[in-house]
């Protein structure tokens, strides 16, 4: 049994629509799926209904924008019901941030002399459902204030740059407390990865586990070999989850094609588990429990 447990589609930043990665899932050889776009359900119900077409099991997930001590942290967070107040109150709050980012930026930018306006960054966007970042650093791109995206991100827009905006991040010890309490269960993606996240210490990982995390993701692009064996070591230690991905973008994300990483199945169906004492718990329904649990629980 193949298990990939981190993937993304349209509904956040992946280039697939959910359907496609479905598809593309079940072609790659996969046997469960778990569709996990930052902050939104979005992409569940189309995903849903493409799973039983191709016949794979679908997890229901999301990556959830959390903070912790300063640092960002990135939350997967596993068949949650996504309209149960505490956790529906974040994702919204993660949301609006996320849009009101952009004009912070650009009045930033514009306050440096630079003329950009909204509508630079939406042509720049070629039709994307949110602009972030990127866009604004192809906008500055169009209009010659510099030469490459890494360059706008290195005058501009990368953290602690002049036009850099912080946007909202749920804590993440009140996000793990909003899983559980929505049915669901929760995993720190990849916990030691690049890309300016933060590194939670080991003491921090066993602390996080009193409060319902329920898993490591181990084996993901961003860590090596030796990454991999400790944290490995570490999740058996606190008796969590080890789970493994891809973090699929389709074409958005080099080097994180679908399945190249995997969760084990005796791992997947602990994870499978924890989800169903949690829902039996919290007493809420998730909308598509019956494909997420269809196996392991059995
Ligand atoms: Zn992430
Ligand atoms: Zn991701």
């Amino acid at each position: 049994m193949r298990i990939d447990l981190h993937t993304h589609s349209r509904a956040s930043d992946g280039t697939d629509t959910p359907a496609e990665l479905v598809r593309a899932a079940a072609r790659a050889g996969l046997d469960v799926l778990a569709i996990t776009d930052h902050d939104t359900a979005d992409g569940w119900a189309e995903a849903a209904a493409a799973a039983e077409e191709v016949g794979i099991t679908l997890v229901p997930g999301m990556e959830i924008s959390t903070g912790h001590r300063g640092r960002s942290v990135h939350l997967l967070a596993y068949l949650p019901d996504p309209t149960s107040p505490p956790l529906a109150i974040e994702l919204a709050r993660v949301l609006s941030g996320r849009e009101s980012r952009v004009p912070d930026m650009l009045a930033r930018l514009r306050g440096l002399g630079i003329e950009i306006d909204a509508d630079d960054v939406r042509a720049a966007a070629h039709g994307a459902a949110a602009t972030g970042r990127p866009h604004v650093a192809d906008a500055l791109v169009t209009l010659g204030v510099v030469a490459d995206r890494t360059e706008a991100f290195d005058r501009y827009l990368g953290a602690g740059r002049v036009a850099f905006v912080n946007r909202y991040a749920a804590p993440l010890e009140a996000t793990i407390r909003a899983v559980t309490e929505a049915g669901g269960v929760s995993v720190i993606a990849h916990p030691w990865g690049r890309g300016g996240l933060g590194r939670p210490d080991e003491a921090t990982l066993a602390h996080l586990h009193d409060i319902g995390l329920a898993g490591l993701e181990v084996d993901h692009q961003d860590h090596d070999a030796a990454t991999r064996e400790r944290l490995r070591a570490m999740a058996r230690e606190i008796g969590r989850v080890a789970t493994g991905s891809s973090d699929y973008h389709g074409t958005g994300k080099v080097d994180h094609d679908l399945g190249c990483n995997t969760t084990d199945p005796g791992e997947y169906e602990r994870l499978m588990e924890l989800a169903a004492e949690s829902a039996a718990r919290s007493a809420r329904v998730t909308p598509l429990a019956t494909y997420g649990r269809a196996t392991g629980t059995a």
